[in-house]
């Protein structure tokens, strides 16, 4: 038995997927109950009547060829929030197995192990090495029933990234006991390569990526999981059939397009510009106690009264995130680096 049918739950291994609507676009579609016309609401709506292609293979190679993988190693769907739940789903059996965590980190990770009865273990980053890795606690901590371990690089909130060697030798480490999934939400903020090339030579090393932050498409919910094969084609099975929806699929393409990726890279340089600025600036305000490095599109900073800067950030008409509920971080706020001008009006609330 391969190692993914035999991590997998068997009753997902055993699952009998839907068979969705064929996806024969040479021919004219009697065959999913749509409406013959597209819908009232003017020419962005063309096309609308029709259910999506499944997996678009438009996008899928655009994606495989972004991130340099094998079109066969990228599941797409409503941003990695999506994938990180099936991940649970189809690993994770209610009651039995868990996933691991690094907090203070993202917290869908545990929601949605918790949504699926999983199990969470723990082994926080160590907050006296700036939230470094901590490879023997994972491996420590890491039972026979933990199916997944999720890494997240650069860290939210914390802004760093995690080693990389000790990355893959913790999945080298856990290879057909769990898999060790690398979240890249934040890499292109970063002057580090992504994992993604590593997931051919480690397959139970998967990443995940976004459109949502470095491509400005948070509304559109697109997000990929770059995997083995065989975890792909798992995870297609319990994808619900039209993950990717017409508008998406349209915007994502756009944004994928040679210009639109050269005026990303442009607006990437002016981002660690003003992520700069913000890292200087902020630890000259009277109140500010810390400001952590970040190679990501954030700065965690801790205040004497983070109450207080947030209420005044408000007053500005300006929301930052209470980061204060995550352990270790009693008295931090992580603030988006946003345009100069926002950064500008940021800084003088606090001044
Ligand atoms: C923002 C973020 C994501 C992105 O989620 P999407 O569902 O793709 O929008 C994933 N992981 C982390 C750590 C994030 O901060």
């Amino acid at each position: 038995m391969s190692w993914v049918r035999a991590l997998a739950r068997p009753d997902i291994v055993g699952l009998k997927v839907y068979e969705h609507a064929a996806w024969r676009p040479e021919l004219e579609r009697l065959h999913a109950n749509e409406l013959p016309w597209s819908p009232l609401g003017g020419d962005a709506a063309d096309g609308l009547n029709r259910y999506p292609e499944p997996q678009p293979r438009s996008l899928i190679h655009r994606l495989a060829a972004l991130y340099g993988v094998a079109p066969e190693s990228v599941l797409v769907g409503r941003g990695s929030d999506e994938a990180i739940d099936l991940i649970c789903r189809a690993f994770c059996r209610a009651g039995h197995d868990g996933v691991l965590v690094c907090p203070p980190t993202f917290g869908m990770y545990a929601v949605s192990a918790r949504i699926q009865g999983a199990q969470v273990l723990e082994a926080p980053l160590r907050s006296a090495h700036g939230f470094a890795l901590d490879e023997a606690a994972v491996l420590e901590r890491c039972a026979p029933s933990t199916k997944v371990v999720f890494l997240c690089s650069p860290n939210n909130p914390t802004g760093n990234l995690l080693d990389e060697s000790a990355m893959r030798r913790i999945a080298r480490s856990l290879a057909g006991r769990s898999l060790v999934v690398v979240d890249e939400a934040y890499i292109e903020f970063a002057d580090r390569a992504s994992l993604a090339g590593a997931v051919r030579e480690q397959p139970n090393l998967a990443v995940l990526r976004t459109l949502s932050k470095a491509h400005g498409l948070a509304g559109a919910r697109c997000g990929a999981l770059l995997a083995d094969p065989e975890v792909i084609a798992l995870l297609r099975k319990i994808i619900p059939p039209y993950a990717v929806a017409r508008l998406t699929l349209d915007a994502a393409l756009a944004a994928l397009e040679p210009t639109a990726l050269e005026a990303t890279h442009a607006r990437l340089a002016t981002l660690r510009q003003e992520r700069a600025r913000m890292l200087r600036e902020l630890p000259r305000l009277a109140g500010v106690e810390r400001v952590w490095p970040s190679d990501a599109n954030f700065a965690l900073a801790e205040f004497a009264d983070a109450g207080a800067a947030l209420a005044r950030a408000a007053a500005a008409g300006l929301l930052v995130r209470d980061a204060r509920s995550y352990p270790g971080l009693a008295r931090a706020v992580r603030i988006s680096i946003g345009t100069p001008r926002q950064n500008s009006r940021l800084l003088d609330a606090w001044s």
